[in-house]
């Protein structure tokens, strides 16, 4: 049974790790896809259509939602997953990338809502409302050094997933992922010891993988959750219960 049947999804960040697994599944659940990344995109493939931009910036998500109805006339779902993180203590972080990490981990959120929610409004139906799906992370409910930005716009996430949902029902569920340690190309560069000790720091003693938080992100995105919103679903193999 194909959970996504005649979807239309946007996906950002999703030339990698999380992203790009989520279009992999979206597609296998026969969803049509807008997947949306700085980086340029790879082969094309049958049922992508890619979108090379900046989530930050009001323009490309202009560009999104005209792809959306010029080409499908219609929109499903909305994962935005893209983030950044750069490291540094509070008194070390500078300035442009406190305002880079905020812009791209929380206001492309907003811009990304703002151009879409018409859209994933018209599209549903009475009973099949429209699915965004945000990406927070368990950083938002525990401290990391070296985090301060990326933290705070996790947890501005959370606040901002319930306040849309809220604001956007019925036709409109909003929810929030918030993966553990997942191996990605963003740990690349990443040291033993900090690996370790994350996975350490876990129930299932292992990091999760960018298909376990795809399995996630479809399940908020299908009505096979048409009665979640406004929740925050904690994918990280036990981390935050530990
Ligand atoms: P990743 O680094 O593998 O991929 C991120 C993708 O986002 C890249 O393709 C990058 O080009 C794209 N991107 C970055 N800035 C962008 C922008 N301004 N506009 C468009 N695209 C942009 O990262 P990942 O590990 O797959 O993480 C995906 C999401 O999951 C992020 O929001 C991250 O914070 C969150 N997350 C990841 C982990 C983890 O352990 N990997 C844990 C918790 C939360």
């Amino acid at each position: 049974r194909n959970l996504l049947a005649g979807k239309v999804a946007v996906v950002t960040g999703a030339a990698s790790g999380i992203g790009a697994a989520v279009v992999a599944r979206f597609l296998a659940e026969g969803a049509r896809v807008i997947a949306v990344d700085l980086a340029a995109p790879g082969p094309a493939r049958p049922g992508v259509v890619p979108v090379t931009g900046d989530v930050a910036s009001a323009g490309t998500w202009e560009r999104v939602a005209e792809l959306a109805a010029t080409e499908f006339g219609r929109l499903d779902v909305l994962h935005s997953n893209a983030g950044v993180v750069v490291r540094a203590p509070a008194h070390e972080l500078a300035e442009d990338d406190w305002d880079r990490q905020i812009a791209v981990g929380l206001k492309a959120s907003y811009l990304a809502v703002r151009a879409c929610v018409g859209l994933l409004a018209a599209s549903a139906g009475d009973r099949d409302a429209g699915s965004v799906v945000l990406s927070s992370s368990v950083h938002a409910l525990a401290g990391l050094p070296g985090h301060p930005a990326y933290a705070a716009a996790k947890g501005g996430l959370i606040s901002l997933g319930r306040q849309l949902a809220v604001e956007y029902g019925p036709r409109v569920r909003v929810n929030t992922v918030l993966p553990g340690p997942i191996l990605t190309p963003a740990w690349d560069g990443i040291g033993e010891e900090d690996r370790r000790r994350s996975v350490a720091g876990t129930a299932a003693r292992r990091f999760g993988s960018p298909e376990e938080v795809a399995a996630a992100v479809t399940f908020l995105a299908s009505q096979e959750s048409s009665y979640v919103t406004g929740a925050c679903l904690v994918v990280d193999g036990g981390w935050s219960a530990v």
